[in-house]
């Protein structure tokens, strides 16, 4: 592997990964790849990228020992509080470093999809930063059960479009999104939110995630003596917050990686979103991957309560590490993870996110010693979710 970036020259991770587009795409695809590699990697941009982690987002992010939960489930517990950057989520490390990307490049447009609306949110945010026009895609569905977001991003001056089609979530929103960069080419950069999508755009946002296992080497260095924890726990909608704390640790053979997919409702009920338990390989918004399809290989609708997490597909970089053992992805339903969330909001005081409550779902599928060194990935906070959580008050003691 190569230390700064991981996929090949083509946008490989093994077998996974590439550029699958339609020939109206390739131009702006191929002005992208042609140009990421030097420019991230220059000292001037490196110089501005450092600066707004820190002085705009709020990084580092701490690294809090969550004591009572350690209590709890027999292991020394730390929590990565990517909650606690600017808009809440990990989301906005990512689209700082596509922004300052696309004013290299000369954009004067900026599309984006979004899900729960953190990556819009996240989007919006840098867009009036930098005073550039922006237009959010988010599906119908979404808008409804994330309708906080859908507020602040019209407040930063975004417009939000819903997508209609399909089952009216992140998928549809993504092809929305691609659908208006074909027809803008010239003055438009799409900031895709996951490490989903055509080469270079899995590779890019792998590197701008990548700083959270940077920091975490370092404060793990300094709380415990070692840089290695033992496991490390996040969630996987698209995969980026899972890549960037796995990022540094990938080839550290003895940290145990975990990835964790939302079951919906249950993996055998159909109403899912487990891509990597319960599909196979195919082609899903121009990558190779692992995606949730039927016998003719047409995409099946995920569920999930979590909108970030409603996504059929998963980045190529973790089909790989599925693949290859290197991580392992487990997955927690609804249920398990409103439970989770609820559970570490009265033992430490934190609301999660609903994505982030199905990495702390799976602590108690796990069998720790008491002295093994976990980290888990709180992607990010809950506010949008008071009302999921509110509703169901019924499951919590
Ligand atoms: C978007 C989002 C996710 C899922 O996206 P990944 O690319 O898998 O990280 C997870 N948690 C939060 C808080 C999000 O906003």
């Amino acid at each position: 592997m190569n230390e700064t970036f991981i996929a090949d020259k083509d946008g490989y991770y093994g077998d996974f990964g590439g550029a699958f587009i339609p020939e109206m795409l390739r131009q702006n695809v191929e002005s992208l790849r042609a140009v990421y590699h030097d420019v991230i990697e220059s000292a001037e941009f490196k110089k501005e990228f450092n600066m707004l982690l820190t002085d705009y987002a709020g990084r580092p992010s701490p690294l809090f020992l969550a004591k009572r939960l350690s209590k709890k489930y027999g292991a020394r517990i730390y929590l990565k509080r990517e909650d606690l950057n600017h808009t809440g989520s990990h989301k906005i490390n990512n689209t700082i470093g596509q922004i300052l990307l696309a004013k290299k490049m000369g954009k004067t447009r900026i599309i984006a999809e979004t899900g729960a609306g953190q990556h819009g949110v996240a989007t919006a945010t840098v867009c009036a930063l930098m005073g550039l026009e922006c237009v959010v895609y988010m599906g119908e569905t979404d808008m409804i059960r994330q309708e906080p977001n859908v507020k602040r991003m019209e407040f930063l001056g975004a417009r939000v479009v819903a997508a209609k089609s399909g089952n009216k979530t992140l998928k549809d929103a993504t092809n929305e999104a691609l659908r208006d960069w074909i027809c803008n080419p010239e003055n438009t950069f799409y900031i895709i939110g996951s490490v989903v999508g055509p080469h270079p755009y899995p590779d890019i946002v792998t590197k701008f995630q990548s700083v959270i296992s940077e920091e975490l080497l370092y404060q793990l260095k300094a709380k415990e003596g070692v840089g290695n924890p033992d496991y490390i726990i996040a969630c996987v909608g698209g995969g980026s917050n899972a890549a960037g704390i796995f990022y540094h640790y990938i080839n550290r053979k003895n940290v145990k990686l975990i990835g964790v997919e939302a079951a919906g409702e249950g993996i055998k009920t159909g109403r899912t979103a487990a891509t990597i338990t319960v599909g196979d390989a195919g082609i899903i918004h121009g990558s190779k991957t692992i995606l949730m399809q039927n016998e003719d290989g047409q995409i099946t609708e995920p569920y999930s309560i979590s909108a970030g997490l409603d996504y059929p597909g998963v980045g190529p970089l973790h089909a790989w590490l599925s693949k290859t053992g290197r991580a392992r992805y487990m997955n927690a339903t609804d249920t398990e993870a409103l439970t989770a969330a609820y559970e570490l909001t009265r033992l430490e005081g934190i609301i999660p996110a609903l994505e982030s409550a199905h990495a702390l779902a799976v602590l108690g599928k796990l069998s720790f010693k008491e002295t093994d060194l976990v980290v888990v990935n709180i992607s990010g906070r809950g506010d949008k979710d008071m009302l999921a959580y509110t509703d169901a008050k019924k499951l919590f003691p």
